[in-house]
């Protein structure tokens, strides 16, 4: 089928994983006209409350697998981690989008930092070790200070340590022994960015405005829209971002995140071929929201030229919020230009993404100011 088919609506969208940015596809593709069908291997995920089917197997049961497929006229993923290999054998039976190659490129921090080199995008200076590899060497050939990562299964700064001075070096030969890493030079940034770019199979490409970036034990804590970074560094970003959309062929939503460095050049850090948490601040805050972006982009529908209708921060709400019981969600959502969006999800634990609310504000100082004061309240 070809990528730049147009799906109608009345047409089934199949999504893989059943996290928060399945939910929220889902919430965006039903009032469009769309079917929404969730496969994910816990069952009562939160995308399924909200889907008109859900399927509960492991990604590797292939006969699952291709019987989900088979039900679906578009299928995407919401989880990075999803393994590329099921989705290539199950390629022959229905549209994929992304396709299965963008995803494997970008759940592996190896293959991502070479398809960035390989490409000429701009990143941080980094060697690979192979699994039973000389760590020490690789270490030597970045420099001090340097982030050490696993290849695979890494995101929300999970599987990674940073090395600050030699007297680190080794807690992280104790931790990676053994396995395949990905070494990063230390990138004393001014700041970190993102951008979330939509391409359809027909090539047109709408990019949203760049966030900034707060993270908190290297999960994403604030996006504040606006980002208060130059028009240069934001152009840069928009830009960087629609041009990797393009060589790495994407059909769907992509998000890149950026380090803005002191001297104002704009890095690569990672690439998500989904929606981003940075994103969710469009619900809010944009006349079109990256879920609707993503339903139009892989269903073959013109897209949205993104238009900021308000500044916009953008709060994630972690489990650690419920240390006290349940927090007031009245109370958040008495304050002016607050919008509540939580998941549904039945246990809080400490660093899982429970909801986000979206503070909007006629500046982004004002708006910014009430983020962080509402954040407060919610710690009671
Ligand atoms: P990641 O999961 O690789 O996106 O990392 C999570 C967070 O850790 C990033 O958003 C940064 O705040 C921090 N981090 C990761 N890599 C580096 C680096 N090379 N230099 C400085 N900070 C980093």
């Amino acid at each position: 089928m070809s990528e730049a088919q147009v799906i109608p609506a009345g047409k089934t969208i199949g999504v893989l994983g059943g996290g928060q940015l399945g939910r929220m596809l889902a919430q965006a593709a039903g009032p469009m006209g769309y079917r929404l069908h969730v496969f994910e291997p816990q069952a009562k995920c939160p995308a399924g409350a909200v889907a008109d089917k859900e399927v509960n197997a492991a990604y590797e049961d292939i006969g699952a697998l291709s019987a989900f497929a088979r039900e679906c006229d578009v299928l995407t993923y919401e989880f990075e981690n999803v393994p590329a290999a099921p989705l290539r054998a199950i390629e022959p039976l229905t549209k994929l989008c992304p396709h299965w190659s963008v995803l494997e490129t970008a759940q592996n921090r190896s293959r991502e930092k070479n398809w960035l080199k390989n490409n000429g995008f701009p990143h941080a200076r980094f060697a690979e070790v192979v699994a039973n590899g000389d760590l020490v060497a690789g270490i030597r050939e970045v420099g001090v200070p340097c982030v050490v990562k696993t290849a695979d299964f890494g995101y929300d700064g999970k599987g990674q340590l940073k090395v600050m001075t030699e007297a680190d070096v080794p807690a992280a030969l104790k931790r990676f022994a053994g396995q395949l890493v990905v070494i990063e030079q230390f990138v004393d940034f001014s700041c970190e960015v993102s951008a979330v770019v939509a391409r359809s199979g027909a090539g047109e490409m709408q990019v949203f405005p760049v966030a900034e970036n707060i993270h908190t034990n290297h999960i994403l804590d604030f996006s504040i829209v606006p980002a208060r970074v130059t028009p240069a560094v934001a152009d840069r970003a928009e830009v960087m971002a629609m041009e990797i959309a393009e060589h790495i062929g994407l059909v769907g939503v992509l998000g890149v995140e950026f380090f803005v460095t002191r001297s104002g050049d704009v890095l690569v850090n990672e690439l998500a071929p989904r929606t981003h948490n940075s994103g969710h601040c469009t619900m809010d805050a944009c006349n079109v929201s990256q879920f609707e972006q993503q339903v139009r982009a892989i269903c073959g529908l013109p897209l949205v030229k993104p238009e900021l209708k308000s500044p916009v921060v953008m709060v994630n709400i972690l489990g650690d919020a419920w240390a006290k019981g349940e927090p007031d969600w009245a109370a958040v959502q008495a304050l002016p230009g607050v919008h509540l969006h939580l998941y549904g999800k039945a246990e809080a634990r400490p660093g899982r993404k429970m909801g986000h609310f979206n503070v909007l504000a006629g500046d982004v100082e004002s708006a910014w100011a009430l983020a962080r004061e509402a954040k407060a309240g919610l710690f009671g």
